[in-house]
């Protein structure tokens, strides 16, 4: 006899039960995590799970999709997994060398779209590019900005230039550790995700996280040693009335902007996330 387990909908719930259990997710989130897995171990569509729910599974099937759930059951994230995730519509593959986009981080993008006007070609920056997201996104939806990206990860800038490839976006990218590798050069927006969570803080021995790049996410005693030296070293990049505009922790609001008044940005603004959160803030270099 067929045992439950053997059909589609069957390995699903089963693998739904195991990844809530052993990751402490709810039962919606595990179960989209297994059928994001599934359609990928088996190269389907989600509507195929759907319509083949009660089919069984061949062993080659069943072997492949339960190689990834024991990866994902001891922590992997699915992003890498799957080398893929979504970011402002878009897909963007990733890997273990970059950080996985998140959510969060399109407000960065929103803001730098504020402040790019459609019609003006303008020279933009994005600090530690990673997997692209940001400069990418900004490229596609500014055809006319003229977009840099650096990333002192030769491994990172090798993803950052598949996906452009791939989405068809014209972006710089430059191999450089923050302003080095750009003397002399001036933009009219400079934006960034550095890292920035305390080396200490526990978030960091927790979920998704531990597989990340730490460099991409850990920042010093408070969290704040890379937006120190970005908010320091921007004024000499900016042109005059130029924008720059930081992601950064939840409790970092006023340190940052605190950091960019000294630091020649006039009336600096924080803006709130999906969660209400202050994730950005920024403002314009005095004239
Ligand atoms: N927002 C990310 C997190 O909390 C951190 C990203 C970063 O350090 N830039 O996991």
């Amino acid at each position: 006899m067929r045992r439950e387990a053997d059909s589609v909908a069957g390995l699903l719930n089963d693998a739904t039960a195991r990844i809530a259990a052993a990751l402490g997710l709810g039962k919606r989130e595990a179960r989209l995590e297994a059928r994001v897995l599934a359609v990928f171990a088996w190269s389907v569509s989600p509507a195929w799970l759907i319509a083949h729910d009660t089919d069984p599974l061949s062993d080659a099937q069943t072997a492949q999709f339960q190689a990834l759930l024991s990866r994902r059951l001891a922590g992997e994230p699915v992003a890498y997994l799957t080398g893929t995730r979504e970011f402002y519509g878009r897909p963007f593959c990733v890997s273990p060398d970059v950080l996985i986009p998140r959510p969060d981080t399109e407000l960065l993008v929103e803001r730098a779209l504020a402040c790019l006007p459609p019609d003006q070609a303008v020279d933009v920056l994005d600090l530690g590019t990673g997997s692209g997201c940001i400069a990418i996104t900004l490229a596609l939806e500014r055809p006319l900005a003229r977009v840099t990206a650096v990333d002192r990860s030769a491994a990172a800038l090798a993803i950052a230039q598949r996906n452009a490839d791939s989405l068809n976006a014209r972006v710089e990218f430059l191999t450089s550790d923050w302003f080095d590798a750009l003397a002399g050069r001036r933009f009219d927006l400079i934006v960034s995700n550095p890292p920035y969570i305390a080396a200490a803080d526990p978030h960091l021995a927790h979920g998704d996280v531990r597989f990340e790049p730490l460099s991409a996410l850990a920042a010093g005693d408070d969290g704040l040693d890379d937006l120190r030296r970005l908010a320091k070293a921007a004024r000499a990049h900016l042109r005059p009335g130029g924008t720059l505009l930081l992601e950064h922790g939840y409790d970092q609001a006023d340190a940052v902007q605190a950091l960019l008044r000294s630091n020649g940005i006039r009336h600096p603004r924080s803006w709130a996330d999906l969660a209400g959160i202050p994730r950005v803030s920024g403002g314009e270099l005095s004239e």
